[in-house]
């Protein structure tokens, strides 16, 4: 996982890809050129999306609040602060009165440009194995007044339980399970 940033047009399109080299998964580190940046495009810019670690909600942390408040003092202007994390985005914006009062929205309507963001953070994403074996959390799940058999997925998954035993045993034995649910 690696920080990664994008400076938005007016338009809310992509101007610039901040990756920096030194860019690690705590803080998107103070750069001399993306401030630069900044200033060259003060007049077309509407914000700025940087990426967080991990996934879920996530929002702005001290030093994102006090270098976004840098920022648009150094600017003379507001700006839309864009946080995502692997799977959710926040909208943070500057609601005062006080210096360092930001608000925090959760944004279900996600820009484009947040795949791109999200690739270049280099998430580490779940394969569809990893999630079906995570389904069955540890077993297989049997019920036997239920109507479900068969091997096929998500047969013997807390949500689908199989009816039958002879299918807990061969689920059982094709992921590897040694526990029986009953439902
Ligand atoms: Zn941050």
């Amino acid at each position: 996982m690696m920080e990664a940033g994008v400076l938005l047009d007016k338009k809310g399109e992509v101007l610039y890809w901040h990756l920096p080299n030194n860019r690690s998964g705590g803080a998107l580190p103070d750069s001399v050129d993306l401030w630069s940046v900044f200033w060259e495009n003060r007049n077309n810019i509407s914000g700025f999306a940087h990426s967080h670690p991990g996934f879920g909600r996530t929002g702005p942390s001290h030093t994102d609040i006090t270098t976004f408040n840098a920022v648009e003092s150094g600017l003379g202007i507001k700006l839309d602060w864009w946080i995502t994390s692997g799977d959710s985005m926040v909208l943070v914006r500057y609601n005062g009165p006080g210096r360092l009062d930001y608000h925090r929205m959760d944004v279900t309507m996600e820009p484009d440009w947040v795949i791109q963001l999200r690739a270049l953070s280099g998430y580490e994403t779940l394969n569809n194995a990893d999630i079906e074996f995570a389904s069955f959390n540890g077993g297989v799940t049997l019920d036997p007044n239920g109507p479900n058999a068969g091997t096929k997925y998500p047969n013997g998954t807390p949500h689908h339980p199989v009816n039958n035993l002879e299918d807990v045993q061969k689920i059982a034995n094709i992921r590897g399970f040694d526990r029986i649910f009953l439902k």
